[in-house]
């Protein structure tokens, strides 16, 4: 008999909460997620651990859970289904449950970007947040990581809608098209249901001007439009803009032309995304505009520029993305002035509340000595988008439980660097890496956290879950994946406490 089984045969006489209560108390044995325990009509339905997996137990089959599909198993009285937590059930699971459902921000002003390469984060996720005035954006993904990791949008928000109602978290939570750079694939998120659109505008950035001579920078502004010149002239050319009664925003001459140049093309990008793709949905994502994706730091001249042009040409977005000082590598703290980063950011956040959106900063796992200053100065009102420090929080689980397979598993990654050096920008030193075979067991969590080893893990995501045997076979992913099944709770507790890590740094209070 399964576990879920013996839940059944031992308490089949108790309600929703009585359920709950014996599978909270009795889960080594029963296997049932306590939360996920809901009635639909007169079936009973939740989440257990079922033949190594985790499935959807429907008992009692009825109109209402039809549309679920799985294997029936006749001799449970009333008739028992089991059906696997994939996409075609994540379908039949929005239209059940609708909290379950990704949902846009709708006024909450504090959010929080997550993203799960592994889709298994999310009960941490929620378990961190849980009391907190803290909307999570569950899933978030760029198509990036979608390739690197041979995942769907689809996939990516089954796995977080199965989180939510495993958890039985019933406030909402987002999905983000993160970093998307063309009509087709916002069309393509926004088809999946994904309540959260970040433009990436950096191929329309024209960051060649940097390169340029003052001599060519003013032949190039000469040959834009007379109308297009006296359009930006009028509204920025020498104008000294107060944002309140310490900061002014100057437009001086210098450096007028090349501001100019390098963003006209990206604004009227933005401009058109917006017209064609968000501005005609009845029910409109919320909308991001990124340009940190940049070769230079975002002026506080810069960003005013490109808000106030978007503002005019009437489009609502959410928050934007600039790039701010300093360097924010992928999984590591901060490098550069945490007091120079304190000052532009003021100038930022005072930007953005004089022109009314939010403030998103980017690659923000980690970033433990500027968080203070976010919570300082932010007010409760930003989005920080974190992703990939949740897989290195699944390998610190490996590190501690299975020595050998992290080992494994770090070995293949510093082999394969270069590769994953061609999409992702380190500054490790890898010749700083103690050779990781002989480090001893009960080393390999503090390995992990040397900021060299932390970065070739970080970005080495892609190849690890993807390489492949000379069978077929995958070379590490289905061990992965078994090995996280079997420690499920070291991994939920582990995610959970570095997420809390990351709110109480930012002055994130209950
Ligand atoms: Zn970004």
């Amino acid at each position: 008999m399964t576990g879920w089984q013996r839940l059944l045969n031992d308490n089949g006489g108790l309600d929703t909460e009585g359920l709950k209560k014996c599978a909270c108390d009795g889960f080594d044995t029963y296997q049932v997620y306590p939360n996920s325990i809901h009635r639909l009509q007169d079936a009973l339905i939740f989440i257990a651990r079922h033949d190594g997996q985790k499935a959807l137990i429907i008992i009692g089959d009825n109109p209402s859970t039809s549309s679920f599909v799985g294997s029936e198993i006749s001799t449970i009285p009333g008739g028992a289904k089991v059906c696997p937590l994939d996409v075609a059930n994540s379908r039949a699971l929005f239209a059940a449950f609708p909290f379950t459902r990704p949902q846009t921000q709708k006024g909450r002003t504090l959010s929080i970007g997550l993203g799960d390469r592994l889709g298994l984060a999310a009960p941490g996720h929620l378990s961190a947040i849980r009391g907190y005035d803290v909307f999570p954006v569950l899933a978030q993904q760029s198509i990036r990581e979608l390739n690197l990791t041979g995942r769907t949008y689809e996939e990516v928000l089954a796995a977080a809608a199965w989180g939510v109602f495993q958890e039985g978290y019933t406030k909402g939570y987002g999905a983000d098209g993160d970093h998307l750079k063309t009509r087709q694939e916002i069309s393509y998120a926004l088809r999946c249901g994904y309540t959260r659109i970040t433009l990436d505008c950096s191929d329309h950035i024209k960051n060649s001007v940097l390169s340029f001579s003052p001599e060519e920078i003013e032949r190039q502004y000469q040959a834009l439009s007379a109308d297009v010149r006296s359009h930006y002239e009028a509204k920025y050319l020498n104008k000294a803009i107060p944002l309140d009664d310490s900061t002014i925003v100057q437009f001086s001459s210098g450096g007028f032309y090349k501001r100019v140049l390098l963003y006209h093309e990206a604004i009227q990008f933005m401009v058109d995304i917006y017209r064609e793709l968000i501005e005609p949905m009845s029910d409109k994502p919320d909308f991001e505009i990124s340009i940190d994706e940049t070769l230079t730091e975002t002026s506080p001249e810069d960003h005013f520029f490109v808000a106030a042009e978007l503002l005019d040409a009437n489009v609502v977005f959410d928050s934007m993305a600039p790039r701010f000082c300093g360097r924010f590598e992928k999984g590591i703290d901060y490098i550069g002035s945490a007091v120079e980063f304190d000052k532009t950011l003021q100038v930022h956040l005072k930007i953005a509340r004089k022109l009314g959106y939010r403030i998103s900063v980017h690659s923000g796992s980690d970033k433990f000595s500027i968080f203070p200053y976010i919570g300082k100065y932010a007010e409760g009102i930003y989005h920080l988008k974190t992703a990939g420090t949740h897989w290195l929080e699944a390998l610190r689980v490996v590190s501690r439980y299975e020595p050998s397979f992290f080992r494994r598993i770090f070995s293949y990654a510093l082999e394969h660097l270069d590769e994953a050096r061609s999409y992702y920008s380190i500054s490790a030193d890898i010749t700083k890496i103690p050779d990781v075979n002989k480090v001893a067991d009960s080393q390999l969590p503090t390995f992990l956290e040397e900021e060299p080893s932390r970065q070739v893990l970080h970005i080495t995501y892609g190849l690890l879950l993807t390489a492949k045997n000379s069978d077929g076979s995958y070379t590490f992913k289905d061990e992965l994946y078994k090995f996280l099944y079997e420690h499920e709770s070291q991994y939920d507790a582990t995610v959970d406490e570095h997420l809390k890590r990351h709110m109480n740094s930012l002055g994130i209070v209950k």
